[in-house]
C-alpha cells in the first residue's frame, strides 16, 4: 500500500512589494515514486522547493508529511523530518573528505555525537547504496561531477531522508552519467524512498518520472501518469493555450 509521504496543500508565496511567486500549489508525493515537478522558468519551481526545504517560509498553506501537518522553518528542521533538498550546486564542500561531508548537513543535535566509527559504517552503508567506486576518505575536490552527485545522494541517505528533492540534477551530467544517477534513482525507490524530480527536460522527465506535476504562473495546473500522458497535453499544461 503507497501513501503520501509528502502533501503541498494550497501554498502560497508572496515576495514584496507584491510579486506573487506562488498561488494555492498543491501536490502530493508518493511514497515510493519519483514525482516530476515541471513548468518554465519564473513558474515558481524553485521558490516552491525552498519552502519545502525549510528555505523559505510560505505566506499561506500546509505542508503535510505522512499525512501530519509539519512546520518546515528552517533547513536543519527539514533534515530532521527527513526532507533532504539536493541543489543544483551540490553544496559540498570541495576541500573535505567524502566522509567529512555526508554528514555536514546533519541537524546540530546529531553532529558531532555519532561515533567516529559509526559514522565510518554509515557512509560506508550510504556509499554502496548508491554503487559508488569510490570510497569515504577521498576529497570531493578529486570527485568528477557524476560522482559528486553520488555523494549529494548519498548524504541525503546518512540522513535517514523519506523524501529527497532533486533540483536539475541533469544540469552538468553527459547522458551516460545521467543514466547512472537515474538507476541509482529506480534503486531507492524501490527501496520506499519517494524523489521529487525537478526539471523543465521533459524528455528525461519522461525516462525517469513516474507522475509530475506542472506549475504554471505559480499555480499548479494538474498532475499527470507520465505513462499515459502524450506530449501536446504536457506542453499545453506548460505554456497553456494558444
Ligand atoms: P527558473 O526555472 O528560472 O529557476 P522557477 O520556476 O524556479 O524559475 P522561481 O525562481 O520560483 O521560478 O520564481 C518565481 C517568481 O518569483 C519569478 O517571477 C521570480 O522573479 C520571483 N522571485 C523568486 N524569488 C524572488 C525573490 N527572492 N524576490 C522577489 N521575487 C522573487
Amino acid at each position: 500500500m503507497t501513501h503520501d509521504v509528502l502533501t503541498v496543500r494550497n501554498v502560497s508565496k508572496t515576495f514584496l512589494p507584491n510579486i506573487i511567486a506562488l498561488e494555492k500549489a498543491s501536490l502530493n508525493v508518493r511514497k515510493g515514486e519519483v514525482h516530476c515537478l515541471l513548468g518554465a522558468n519564473g513558474a515558481g519551481k524553485s521558490t516552491l522547493l525552498k519552502i519545502i526545504a525549510g528555505a523559505l517560509r510560505p505566506s499561506a498553506g500546509e505542508l503535510m508529511l505522512d499525512g501530519k501537518p509539519v512546520d518546515v522553518w528552517s533547513p536543519a528542521e527539514a533534515a530532521r523530518l527527513g526532507i533532504s533538498m539536493i541543489y543544483q550546486e551540490l553544496d559540498l564542500v570541495p576541500q573535505l573528505t567524502v566522509e567529512e561531508n555526508l554528514f555536514l548537513g546533519h541537524a546540530p543535535r546529531t553532529f558531532g555525537v555519532i561515533h567516529k566509527r559509526e559514522r565510518r559504517r554509515r557512509s560506508i552503508e550510504a556509499l554502496q547504496r548508491v554503487g559508488a567506486n569510490f570510497g569515504p576518505e577521498i576529497r570531493v575536490e578529486a570527485l568528477s561531477v557524476a560522482n559528486q552527485q553520488l555523494t549529494a545522494i548519498a548524504r541525503s541517505l546518512t540522513m535517514d531522508a523519506k523524501i529527497i528533492i532533486m533540483d536539475e540534477p541533469s544540469a552538468s551530467l553527459n547522458e551516460t552519467e545521467l543514466e547512472s544517477v537515474f538507476e541509482v534513482i529506480r534503486d531507492l525507490v524501490s527501496q520506499g524512498v519517494a524523489i521529487l524530480y525537478v526539471s523543465h527536460r521533459l524528455g528525461e522527465l519522461r525516462a525517469i518520472g513516474d507522475r509530475m506535476t506542472v506549475l504554471r504562473g505559480g499555480c499548479t495546473i494538474d498532475t499527470f501518469d507520465v505513462s499515459k500522458t502524450g506530449d501536446e497535453a504536457l506542453v499545453e499544461a506548460i505554456i497553456g493555450k494558444e
